[in-house]
């Protein structure tokens, strides 16, 4: 299989840092085999590759990225490039392209800078999560790129001496800051689809021997749209919180990619996307956008390399991406 051999290609060159000369190497060979496959092949001024077949009335764009974080897996961003690649040569028709997002790991450098949209945008991208390994489904379409929240917050205490202060006078600021991460699992196990994670702790002054007087925790709450993103913000009380607002998937692409995944046979399973994505900045700057996801297999882990997708899968996600062009783009 050919998708197969190219992401072999891709893994060989190791970790790809956004604008690393790594990347600058996944990028020439994406170049190649765009020219290869007869596309007319730009790159844009923040570094994004475009291959394109010219003409048509309405410009339909599939890809994803190249860049990795460290000690990634071989599927993530990859896949979406290569697969999306076969589906529009094998199509063949005016306005399709296949585009290579710069510096999606760090922050979606790439599709932010993009200055030259298209008119609709398709992503095939591995799951990263175990929901589709659950349902028992190779293909899952994507309803929307989850918000999120983020910020910190912080309790106060009376720092004191671990020996000689009774338990019952203690203000212990890891006491109140534990029942708050209590409360955070809790709160968003009450909103469908919404998460909350404290990943940090820091506690001072930081002794064994002293009763912790200042805490502070990080905080990242997601959720798949705005009310129930709100419910969670005002669930969690973030400090100077910075909030992304969600993406919804349009209604036309994930109309398209449902009825291809319905036409193979294959479950319907439509889910949000917890992680965020390229499609969420060209949705969130008008474009029109949807995302397939690919199964992820060993039980859906991702960002390390036992990241995996079956080669079954990645064939009914190129075939469900080839019929969702077709009808997108004509
Ligand atoms: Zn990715």
């Amino acid at each position: 299989m050919r998708i197969l051999e190219r992401l072999e290609q891709l893994a060989a060159i190791g970790d790809r840092i956004g604008y690393s000369p790594e990347e600058d190497a996944a990028h020439e060979f994406a170049a190649g085999w765009f020219r290869e496959a007869g596309l007319e092949v730009e790159v844009d001024a923040v570094g994004n590759l475009v291959g394109r077949i010219p003409g048509g009335d309405r410009e339909v764009w599939t890809g994803s990225h190249l860049d990795t974080v460290p000690g990634a897996g071989r599927f993530d961003g990859t896949l979406g490039v290569v697969a999306g690649l076969e589906a529009v040569e094998m199509l063949g028709l005016p306005g399709l392209g296949v585009v290579v997002f710069r510096d999606e790991e760090r922050g979606c450098a790439g599709s932010r800078g993009c200055s030259s949209l298209p008119d609709a945008y398709v992503e095939l991208h591995i799951e990263q999560g175990p929901t589709l390994l659950a349902a028992d489904a190779p293909l899952g379409v994507v309803t929307a790129i989850v918000g999120y929240v983020r910020g910190r917050r912080t309790f106060s205490g009376t720092a004191g001496h671990a020996g000689t202060t009774p338990m019952e006078v203690r203000e212990d600021a890891l006491v109140q800051a534990s029942e708050f991460v209590l409360h955070a699992r809790d709160a968003a196990r009450e909103i469908e689809g919404a998460v909350a994670t404290v990943g940090q702790v820091t506690v001072e002054p930081g002794g064994t021997n002293v009763i912790p007087g200042r805490v502070v925790l990080s905080v990242d709450a997601r959720a798949p749209d705005v009310e129930r993103l709100d419910r969670l913000a005002a669930a969690l009380q973030i400090e100077e919180p910075v909030r992304t607002e969600p993406s919804p998937m349009a209604e036309e692409i994930r109309a398209a990619l449902r009825a291809e995944v319905e036409t193979l046979g294959v479950p319907v399973v439509e889910l949000p996307s917890g992680a965020g994505h390229d499609a969420g900045i060209l949705a969130t700057a008008g474009v029109p956008s949807g995302m397939l996801f690919v199964r992820s297999l060993n039980g859906g882990i991702s960002h390390n390399p036992d990241e995996l997708s079956s080669p079954e899968d990645i064939a009914l996600a190129v075939d469900a991406l080839t019929g969702a062009l077709r009808r997108l783009v004509t």
